[in-house]
């Protein structure tokens, strides 16, 4: 954190603008040391107080040491307040560093540090002033947290070397993630981390996942589903469905179409994948295939493509006139082994008991279509543009392809 804030007051002190610098975690010699450590030689700044600190550090050091007693360490809100107020006028339209906050408010109540905190805004919209508080927030209570939030105008967190922009006034993005590096002149600088179109919902579930596995896989499904949609389990909606189809119910349930189903345990949630018929590989390519009737090698077009002709990658002949010396034989399947096939397998596994099985194996189960009879019409009151839909339970394939995130 201090870097950043240490090339903002850089930046602010070489564009002319006066600040104060409130030291309550360190002195201000170790400060300035640390400023320098980082790049930023400030002296000419302190020599003409462009930049003047306030070394509450030092001077508790001096008070506890003096008197002995740990009392020494409290800020009083209202003493601290005078003293910061009094360099007003000679900073107005500059800066204000609180070195940290997070300090400043540890041994206050929540409500003494809101006041603190809004006297602050206060002070930074009466004399144009721009306020930077460190904060830590670990050792503070969750509240004042809070409270210091909601009473900046932006907040900037740094988490893993990431900064997290939660909220800045006059900015489009109210949530952005940011990643600190330093530039080849060893300024920081920062660079988003995650394309601007991912929502922060979206990143915060797939961190959730990425926090207990390292890798995400997209597996083809065949699940049941319902047109029109209905937002509960689809087991629930089948039940329902058969309960209110029984003799004396309100719908009447028709077959419909035929779908794969577990032979193992009847379930219709299956992984769906596409079978090398030589071998068990389940990752393919799809292409325009052609055959070269000389030598009978059979392979993908661009396999055959030499510089404008189509050459022959077995034989090494060229390939001269379609329907005589080769053929166009369709799209085929080639499996990462190698394999070519004009078909491919259908290859089912149970996401419920993890049963693998082939089309032939599987068990058929039937889909219905459950329509309102003259019973449910009375009760269920549908006005004309509803009358249309019949819930159709049905077998879908996902269209997410199989492959790593
Ligand atoms: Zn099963
Ligand atoms: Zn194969
Ligand atoms: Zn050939």
């Amino acid at each position: 954190m201090s870097p950043l804030v240490f090339q903002m007051a850089y930046t602010f002190l070489q564009d002319g603008l006066r600040g104060l610098y409130i030291c309550l975690d360190r002195s201000a010699d170790e400060t300035i040391a640390h400023f320098k450590e980082c790049g930023f030689n400030i002296d000419h700044f302190t020599e003409d107080y462009s930049l003047f600190f306030l070394d509450f550090f030092s001077q508790s050091k001096e008070a506890l040491i003096d008197s002995a007693q740990l009392s020494a360490l409290l800020y009083n809100p209202d003493e601290s307040f005078r003293a910061i107020a009094q360099f007003m006028d000679w900073i107005k339209n500059g800066f204000l560093i609180i070195d940290t906050i997070s300090t400043f408010t540890l041994n206050l109540e929540t409500k003494k540090a809101y006041e603190f905190a809004r006297a602050l805004k206060l002070l930074a919209r009466t004399f144009n002033l721009i306020i930077i508080a460190i904060a830590y927030t670990s050792p503070l209570d969750a509240q004042t947290v809070e409270m210091l939030r909601s009473v900046s105008d932006a907040n900037l967190t740094f988490k893993n070397s990431t900064l997290h922009v939660s909220s800045f006034l006059g900015t489009i993005s109210s949530s952005e993630r940011l990643i600190v590096t330093k530039n080849e002149r060893g300024r920081l600088v920062l660079r988003r981390i995650l394309p601007s179109s991912l929502s922060e919902e979206i990143m915060g579930k797939l961190e959730e996942t990425f926090s207990k596995t390292q890798s995400l896989t997209l597996k083809p499904t065949l699940t049941s589903t319902t047109t029109p949609k209905i937002d509960l389990p689809i087991e629930k909606v089948k039940q329902a469905l058969e309960k209110l189809s029984k003799p004396e119910g309100i719908v009447e349930a028709k077959p419909y179409c035929s779908s794969i189903t577990c032979p193992n345990c009847d379930s219709q949630e299956v992984y769906f994948y596409l079978k090398c018929p030589d071998c068990d590989e389940i990752l393919l390519e799809k292409g325009e295939t052609l055959e070269h009737f000389n030598c009978g090698h059979i392979a993908f077009r661009p396999n055959f493509e030499r510089e404008g002709k189509l050459v022959c990658p077995k034989c090494r002949r060229e390939l001269r006139q379609i329907g005589v010396d080769y053929k166009q034989v369709g799209a085929w399947y080639k499996c990462t082994s190698g394999h070519v096939s004009p078909n491919v397998q259908l290859q089912f596994s149970c996401i419920k008991c993890s049963y693998e099985f082939d089309l032939d194996s599987a068990k058929l189960g039937t889909q219905k279509k459950y329509e309102l009879n003259e019973k449910g019409k009375q009760i269920i009151t549908v006005n004309t543009h509803q009358q249309k839909s019949v819930f159709t339970s049905e077998i879908v394939s996902s269209e997410a392809n199989r492959g790593k995130l």
